[in-house]
């Protein structure tokens, strides 16, 4: 299966060949999931998607998706949310904004998931993302999400603490109970129409290292460093077993997750520009005619500004 080259420079790849390229990556069933199956993070899927090809590539991805979005936005009935979860350094903002780069900003939200304040820890977890769900029409982007919840929430148990649950639910079923209702949030929206997509941005741990120093290195990029990152950086283990189990046990054909090569940027955009654009051209998106009276109302109006003085 090569890619075909119709250009000089201009490389396009098939749907065919692009949901190949994605099914390497994509995961919809927890059944025997491993994160090491997933290795090497530096992966690049061979010729498939030669360097040389990739800004090309990208660019014509970006444009396909803002189309792609102006018919979501126009026809109105499908939203689609993006979760974007990764260890530190992994490039999720890098990602998110070059992907969406094309897009008409009015159609895309993005939300970040911080530390929760005050009133976020007097809610349940799922709260702060059911506030930041896309209406329809739009493109939400999860930076961190609920998935957090389980990940860091679990990794350092001091902070479930401070959520303030009654003691009596504390039980030994706690985190198997948040990823069911995590995997039962995603099938009701998938039912009402939510395109969701779950991305895992996987960074080596010898790539996370190097884009650390750098950050260190160079002054315009302190500020993208916290000390916290080292920090969080000492569990590095915990956390891909948290990834793991979370990942098993959400990952549904309806809520797939992407366990996306992320030691090569390049690789990692083009990777998740794809699989938007598979999942928006399976909608089979269309701007409904105008219905009798529609046409009739337009009608009227263009007569009515053609008669002005
Ligand atoms: P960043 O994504 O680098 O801006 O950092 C946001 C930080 O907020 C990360 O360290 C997350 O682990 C943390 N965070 C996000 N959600 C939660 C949560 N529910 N509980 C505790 N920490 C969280
Ligand atoms: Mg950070």
């Amino acid at each position: 299966m090569d890619a075909t080259v119709d250009e000089p420079g201009t490389l396009r790849l098939s749907p065919k060949q692009m949901r190949s390229i994605l099914d390497c990556y994509r995961v919809t069933s927890g059944k025997g999931f491993r994160l090491k199956n997933y290795d090497p993070p530096a992966d690049t899927a061979g010729h498939l998607l030669p360097r040389a090809h990739a800004n090309a590539l990208l660019a014509h991805g970006v444009e396909r998706l803002a189309e792609l979005q102006e018919k979501l936005y126009a026809q109105d009935r499908w939203a689609m949310l993006c979760v974007f979860q990764a260890m530190d350094a992994a490039g999720k903002d890098g990602t998110i904004k070059h992907v969406m780069s094309g897009v008409n900003p009015q159609g895309v939200q993005v939300t970040s998931f911080k530390v929760p304040g005050p009133e976020v820890l007097a809610h349940d977890f799922l709260w702060r993302a059911i506030l930041a769900l896309p209406e329809r029409g739009r493109i939400g982007i999860f930076n961190r999400s609920h998935y957090e919840d389980v990940l860091v929430v679990r990794v350092h148990p001091d902070i479930l603490a401070k959520q303030r649950l009654p003691r009596e639910l504390l039980g030994k079923k706690l985190w198997e109970q948040r990823m069911d209702s995590i995997a039962a949030f995603e099938r009701h929206l998938a039912r009402q129409g939510t395109v969701v997509l779950k991305f895992f941005l996987n960074v080596s741990k010898a790539e996370q290292k190097r884009r650390f120093l750098e950050r260190l290195e160079e002054k315009d990029k302190h500020w993208k460093f916290s000390s916290n990152d080292l920090a969080e950086r000492a569990f590095w283990d915990d956390y891909q077993r948290v990834y793991q189990e979370a990942i098993a046990a959400t990952a549904a054909p309806h809520a797939p997750w992407f366990v996306v090569p992320a030691d090569n940027k390049w690789f990692t955009r083009l990777i998740v520009v794809g699989a938007i654009i598979e999942a928006l051209e399976a909608l089979d998106l269309r701007i409904a005619a105008p219905t009798e009276a529609e046409e009739a109302a337009l009608a009227a109006a263009r007569r009515k500004l053609e008669s002005e003085a």
